[in-house]
């Protein structure tokens, strides 16, 4: 009578995890958190309250549990986890596993020993065995480490809480028998790695495939980002599918958007946990600082802007002259995205009217720190895009709040000049998690020929830009913190051109009647700038165009000025590069040059006739912005043609995973209806294969000494047909 019975309680206990599943899975569905949402900010479940299914239609909440046993996971899991003595989550777990459970990528940063292990071990464990996956499905999760004894440690943790899943997995790891680690490699479900070793593998064990992989982890993936391992990670990550979940763990955020694009991470939600970062910045907010000097602020805003068509992204720049010319401006040059403006000039009512707008729709809105004051986001924006520097830390913070809000994710980024890189510092001290990063400038569009042609066009403009150019550099000038912000260091000409203006507007407190008065050629040593600093500190009269304030500014101005000929020699001295100075000359000759005729310079040195580049094809004024109109055009449906693209590769992809899904259950189903029909079998049957497949856990530990695997492959806790079934029984008892 024995055996009919064991049959009887596989097939109830295969039902009952298919069962278990489908619970999960709307379980999963039902109190899944807002995307961007940290669930440590969430108040904890009470200690009593019911597990799992509530009625019909309900399930218990576990975004915010603090309890392994609160969270929407398998018995088989549970129970590994009480057995290994884990019942309280630890903050990185308590934060990230409603949203890896999911099935969403992670980026998860946190202190060294904060239980990071666990958050991805849990994901990679429930996610086979959600999909049902079984020996036959091959590789299903790699964990790669960059090194061995991390490696080993992480196996050790997968066979401790992962004992009564019955997944095989192997540890590949340099310094073990190659050969007998290829033998196995093909039946591992986990693969726990180094990089190096994983590489070999791909490419020289025969029929290793990794195309149903589910779930990618990278532990200390600060690390393994690194150059060390770049060739290896980028020649791994090729041969993976893109489509999986990716869950990267370091003790420090890795933002990079590089390394992010290389990995192919999908929306992921940044987590971090350290107390003193949420302290002073939601730590939903991704924060990065790039350097961009002061001409190409511009030129990175629009190609920015560009890039994120689909977004809610908020512009901050220092005056409302800037606010007004950039929104004019890129108005003209019709980006793709609508764009709105906040100015101070506007009523309240209007205000919130445009703010409604901008909540409620993709676009783009250009605001000054003073316009935005007292209004509440609060629905919170994709990105804060701070394009001038804030005044302070303060005001830092005050702008980045503005996104990432309760229920959702932010991301900001702050431009910074060569000569504001203190700002950077500041921010590290205040303890706020910034990503200093250099942008791409490879997709830099350039707007400044662009707005040249603009400025020409259109008579308004040019007052326009010519206000935002000086209320710019007065705006530094009026700065309080001369150690950032340091207004002989603004390359004026440069910034003057970039906003499409023929020539350098005077600025009034920069008298230049003296300017001789320098010794011509005299370079300027790096140390005598920090000390002429000084001279720039507001009085404390606070009127800054009083004229001794001009003459100091003039001064500095002058300091680095030089006759022609010593152009080149003096920049070399100062070691600025990118600072390019007034100079006398060069004003005289812009004086009495026609507007609209810059001389511009092709990359032998030849002069090239004004907007040379778009005249080059032989246009009109008019015949200027048409061309650029069918520009615009084509890059529309360049658009238009990638996003059919994706939507073609999705579709696609959806059918084959269809085809593969299918093809599984087929397999599975007919496993199953051979089990049943078999009433002879049993676990001690002649059939090894399936014998695997279907109850063991499998656990090929290369590390084990020299003699034959296969007898270390069935290492660990391998359940008797007797546990097995007492196991079922448990489990059908529990469900009455
Ligand atoms: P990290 O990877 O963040 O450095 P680990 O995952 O290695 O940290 O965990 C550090 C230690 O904390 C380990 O000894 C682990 O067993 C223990 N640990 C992890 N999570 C928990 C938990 N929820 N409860 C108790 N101990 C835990
Ligand atoms: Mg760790």
């Amino acid at each position: 009578m024995k055996k009919p019975k064991s049959k009887q309680v596989r097939i109830q206990s295969r039902n009952t995890e298919v069962q278990e599943i489908q619970l999960l899975e709307k379980w999963i569905e039902f109190g899944k958190p807002e995307s961007g949402s940290n669930p440590l900010s969430l108040p904890p479940l009470p200690a009593k309250s019911p597990i799992g299914r509530i009625d019909e239609n309900t399930y218990s909440q576990y975004a915010g549990c603090t309890k392994f046993q609160q969270l929407p996971i398998s018995k088989n899991l549970k129970d590994g986890l009480r057995q290994a003595g884990y019942k309280n989550m630890t903050n990185i777990q308590r934060a990230s596993l409603p949203h890896s459970l999911s099935g969403r990528d992670i980026l998860g940063a946190a202190k060294t020993g904060s239980g990071k292990t666990l958050a991805f071990i849990i994901p990679v464990l429930e996610k086979l065995y959600k999909a049902r996956w079984g020996l036959e499905d091959g590789v299903g999760s790699i964990i790669m480490s960059p090194t061995r004894e991390l490696a080993d440690q992480l196996f050790g943790v997968l066979k401790s809480v992962g004992k009564h899943h019955g997944f095989s997995a192997g540890l590949l790891i340099g310094g073990h028998e190659y050969d007998e680690e290829k033998d196995h490699v093909n039946r591992m479900n986990i693969l726990i790695c180094t990089p190096g070793r994983l590489l070999k593998h791909m490419d020289t064990t025969p029929n290793f495939d990794c195309s149903q992989l589910q779930v990618l982890v990278l532990d200390e993936a600060d690390r393994i980002l690194d150059a060390g391992f770049k060739k290896e990670v980028n020649a791994i990550v090729s041969q993976l599918p893109k489509h999986r979940q990716t869950l990267l763990f370091s003790a420090t955020q890795t933002k990079s958007v590089k390394d992010l694009a290389r990995l192919s991470l999908k929306d992921p939600e940044y987590i971090a946990v350290d107390e003193e970062s949420i302290a002073a910045t939601p730590n939903r907010l991704q924060q990065k600082v790039i350097l961009v000097p002061l001409d190409q602020k511009l030129d990175m805003l629009w190609s920015f802007i560009k890039a994120h068509l689909n977004s809610r992204i908020l512009v901050f720049l220092s005056t409302c002259k800037q606010v007004r010319f950039v929104h004019e401006a890129f108005k003209k040059l019709r980006p793709g995205i609508p764009l709105k403006c906040l100015h101070g000039r506007m009523k309240q009512v209007k205000r919130m009217f445009i703010l409604q707008q901008f909540v409620e729709q993709r676009s783009v809105l250009f605001s000054t720190d003073v316009s935005s004051r007292g209004l509440d986001f609060n629905k919170g924006v994709d990105w804060v895009v701070q394009v001038d520097c804030p005044d302070d830390v303060a005001t830092y913070i005050h702008r980045v709040g503005r996104t990432a809000r309760y229920d959702s994710i932010g991301r900001s980024v702050l431009f910074l000049l060569p000569s504001e890189m203190k700002m950077l510092e500041r921010l590290q001290e205040k303890k706020i998690p910034v990503e200093f990063d250099k942008p791409n400038t490879k997709r830099l569009q350039s707007v400044s020929g662009l707005l040249a042609a603009l400025l020409a066009k259109y008579k308004d403009l040019q007052p326009l830009a010519q206000r935002a150019f000086k209320t710019y550099v007065k705006s530094i000038y009026k700065q309080k913190d001369k150690e950032i912000f340091d207004v002989t260091k603004l390359p004026i000409d440069d910034f003057s051109a970039s906003l499409g203006l023929p020539m350098t507007p005077q600025l009034r407190y920069l008298n230049r009647k003296d300017i001789d008065k320098n010794t011509p050629g005299e370079p300027v040593s790096v140390p005598q700038i920090p000390a002429k600093k000084d001279f720039i500190r507001p009085k404390p009269s606070n009127d800054l165009l009083e004229e001794s304030d001009d003459e100091e500014i003039l001064d500095l101005l002058r300091s680095k000025e030089t006759t022609d000929g010593d152009d080149a020699k003096a920049i070399a001295a100062d070691n600025l590069p990118t600072t390019r100075v007034l100079k006398k000359k060069k004003l005289k000759i812009n004086v009495h040059r026609p507007v609209g005729t810059r001389v511009v310079f092709d990359e032998e040195g030849n002069t090239l006739p004004p907007l040379a580049r778009l005249a080059d094809i032989g246009t009109t004024d008019s015949g200027l912005l048409d061309k650029q109109k069918v520009m615009e055009r084509f890059a529309e449906l360049r658009e238009e043609m990638k996003t059919r693209d994706q939507e073609d590769k999705l579709l696609d992809r959806k059918r084959r995973k269809e085809k593969r899904i299918k093809e599984k259950e087929k397999y599975k189903r007919a496993r199953n209806e051979e089990e049943e029909d078999d009433d002879e079998d049993d676990f001690s049957g002649s059939d090894k294969d399936s014998k695997k497949v279907k109850g063991s856990k499998v656990y090929f530990d290369s590390d084990s000494d020299g003699d034959m695997k296969d007898k270390a492959a069935i290492k660990t806790d391998e359940i008797s047909l007797a546990e097995q079934e007492e196991l079922a029984l448990k489990l059908l008892s529990s469900m009455h």
